[in-house]
């Protein structure tokens, strides 16, 4: 059973109305760049709480968790709500497989997001095990529109830290965008522009997949992947791409 650590707000940077990064002071005691602790707020004699990403990578003295507000939802309105001072519930257990130590090795890593799925290949990009064991990694980075495309700075640092051995790859959906593609991932995948765009092919032989985000997205990449001849990766049966669907 998890404990709930006490944490304090430090900051709630908000992209717009409805997406925001909180950053959480507290006393977390180790987890793997990758992983989603539960956050959750009291509720009389309560706690209402959900799981979320962590885009910190471990190193960093805050954690960081990036979602987006819904509207009828229990949680994200409040969390949405809180500012520098105010207490927050942080789970003592970080939990969660999409972490770098349980891929297996390929000379390429893609990690491909939609909305906030971007956080957990955040912190993996920031860590340093990704290009310890990765050639080169690309990220792709699916939303809607422009302004959703959240962490720039931060890209734009990594790409200039791992100069040609990262890729970024954004992906805008509703509306004109240049530098970039402009159809859903399973479409990009499945004409062949975003192997065009990097200039990489993905196959069996030199990738690992990891996916988060719309789990719709997830299904219908990961039925493109097996068409190309890659499987599911399991522990006990080591396979080409990685995901996670926690909602
Ligand atoms: P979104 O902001 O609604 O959409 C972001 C992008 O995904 C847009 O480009 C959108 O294209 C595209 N998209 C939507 N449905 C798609 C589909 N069926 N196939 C391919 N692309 C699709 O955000 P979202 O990605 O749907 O939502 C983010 C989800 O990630 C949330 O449900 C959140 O809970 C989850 N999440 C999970 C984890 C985790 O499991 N560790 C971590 C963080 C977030 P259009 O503009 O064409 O719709």
């Amino acid at each position: 059973m998890a404990n709930w650590l006490a944490g304090k707000v430090v900051d709630n940077r908000r992209l717009n109305d409805y997406l925001t990064s909180l950053i959480i002071d507290v006393d977390l005691n180790g987890y793997e760049a990758g992983q989603f602790v539960r956050i959750g707020v009291r509720d009389g004699d309560d706690v209402i709480a959900r799981p979320y990403s962590l885009v910190n990578s471990p190193e960093e003295k805050h954690l960081e968790v990036y979602f987006n507000i819904v509207e009828e939802g229990p949680l994200s309105p409040r969390l949405f709500a809180l500012q520098a001072g105010d207490e927050v519930l942080v789970s003592d257990r970080p939990s969660g497989f999409l972490t770098i130590s349980e891929v297996p090795e390929a000379p390429h890593l893609w990690l491909i997001a939609t909305g906030t799925g971007i956080g957990p290949f955040l912190a993996i990009l920031k860590s340093d095990a990704v290009w310890q064991k990765f050639a080169k990694a690309v990220l792709c980075y699916s939303v809607s529109y422009t302004e959703e495309l959240a962490y720039r700075d931060l890209i734009a640092e990594l790409e200039q830290t791992h100069g040609d051995r990262f890729c970024f790859v954004p992906i805008v959906t509703r509306e004109e965008f240049t530098g970039g593609l402009r159809h859903r991932v399973p479409t990009v995948m499945q004409n062949g522009s975003l192997e065009q765009f990097t200039g990489l092919a993905i196959n069996a032989e030199n990738s690992h997949v990891m996916m988060c985000g719309s789990s719709e997205m997830i299904t219908d990449v990961s039925a493109a992947l097996e068409a190309r001849g890659m499987q599911k990766h399991r522990r006990r049966d080591p396979g080409h791409f990685t995901t996670e669907k926690y909602h």
